[in-house]
């Protein structure tokens, strides 16, 4: 075993749920990592012996930050229908065909070195953990084929054969969903911890309620834990099923009702209500209100939704800054939504703070305080710090 002291911590974002936001910041901190997990913490002066020593010289360091909703297994360039989006053209769900046709066409190698290089450059902006969802195969075997290779970088793997209605199976949609709740779920279950849908009845492409909630209770059945896709583009039923089944979180929520908010109240120590400003951004639509939701007393957990069509954006530090600037979140909430909220919205309690006998996932800021997350807007601040049984610290490996 060979510990390293990590010492000059100008501020450390814990996450314990104290303090500001529940940031549980300290001041002139240090803190030991032995074997990938945190050894010790507490103040500099009193910091213990260790084999090896990394000076921050006064950066802050948080909890690797936890994006908990992205789509990374897909092949193929949308460049050009974002570019036609911002000249006025309206998102509608009708792109993802695009995705899926390249995605097919991929081969495991290609589709492996992709999703390789998305995740080199999550952890290099500063995330430790990462949802990889399905969703651009749509067959049976194209869709075991993702959730196999996104399984290769993550646990958190989410089954989502009902992304949209292939092109080939419109006319016919309840074979499609026969389809997604029988063989490709059979196919896809060993390799998921979760099962998602994208519940949308204002695109023609996605799933009615009624649709949506036979591919979350089959999920369900099928041992999956289950996520969902709604209100996004319009008033819907999604914030209400995912209640109702018990889902660990609902993404999106940029179009809720007052009857919506209050069953995210009565569910916040279940249901998470995940937003991704980050598709917001990229659609050029209005942001979801995340005022509103803290003051009422929804948990609320940010992501990146990274994905080719509605925001190829992997970076959970710009989706800090749009929560802050767009959307009324404080720093110090953003922060926390984007580290232990989105924790939650996985259901994970080991990551997304730091705390003695946890893992080393930890971020770094060449910035002394976490504000400079959302003040220097697309500025590469934040870093992994990673951190090996061999004690080596440092920036990500090339
Ligand atoms: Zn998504």
């Amino acid at each position: 075993m060979t510990a390293t002291a990590v010492v000059g911590i100008g501020e450390l974002v814990t996450c314990d749920g104290s303090g500001d936001s529940g940031l549980g910041l300290r001041t002139d901190a240090a803190l030991v990592v032995d074997d990938g997990h945190v050894a010790w913490v507490g103040d500099a002066a009193d910091v213990p012996d260790a084999d090896h020593r990394i000076d921050l010289e006064g950066r802050a360091v948080l909890p690797g930050f936890v994006d908990s909703h992205s789509h990374l297994v897909f092949d193929g360039d949308r460049a050009a229908e974002f570019a036609a989006r911002m000249t006025g053209e309206r998102y509608d769900g009708g792109g993802i065909g695009v995705s899926v046709g390249a995605t097919r066409a991929a081969d495991d190698v290609r589709l492996r070195g992709l999703v390789g290089r998305r995740v080199v450059e999550m952890r290099a902006q500063g995330t430790t953990t990462v949802e990889i969802k399905g969703g651009y195969g749509l067959t049976v075997d194209d869709e075991a084929r993702s959730l196999r290779i996104a399984r290769e970088f993550t646990t958190e793997t989410t089954f989502l054969g009902a992304h949209v209605v292939p092109p080939e199976a419109r006319g016919d949609r309840a074979a499609y969903v026969e389809l997604v709740t029988g063989p490709m779920l059979e196919a896809c279950a060993p390799h998921a911890r979760w099962a998602d849908v994208f519940c949308e009845p204002n695109s023609a492409h996605a799933f009615t309620e009624d649709e949506s909630r036979a591919v979350l209770t089959a999920a369900r059945n099928a041992g999956l834990e289950l996520r969902v896709h709604g209100n996004q583009l319009g008033p819907g039923p999604g914030v209400q099923i995912a209640v109702e089944l018990g889902a660990a979180s609902v993404d999106h929520c940029t179009f809720l009702s007052a009857a919506d908010v209050a069953v995210l109240v009565d569910a916040a120590d279940t249901t998470v209500a995940t937003l991704l400003p980050g598709v917001e951004f990229s659609t050029r639509s209005p942001y979801p209100d995340a005022r509103a939701l803290i003051d009422a007393g929804v948990s609320v957990a940010l992501a990146s939704d990274c994905n080719p069509g509605t925001c190829y954006s992997s970076s959970m530090p710009f989706v800090i800054a749009l929560a802050v600037r767009e959307m009324g979140m404080t720093p110090g909430e953003a922060v926390w939504a984007a580290t232990r909220g989105s924790a939650k919205a996985l259901r994970r309690d080991d990551v997304g703070r730091i705390t003695v006998g946890g893992p080393a996932d930890l971020t770094v800021l060449d910035a002394p305080s976490h504000l400079h997350l959302a003040y220097r807007a697309g500025v590469p601040i934040a870093s992994t710090l990673v951190t090996r049984s061999d004690g080596w610290v440092g920036s990500p490996r090339p």
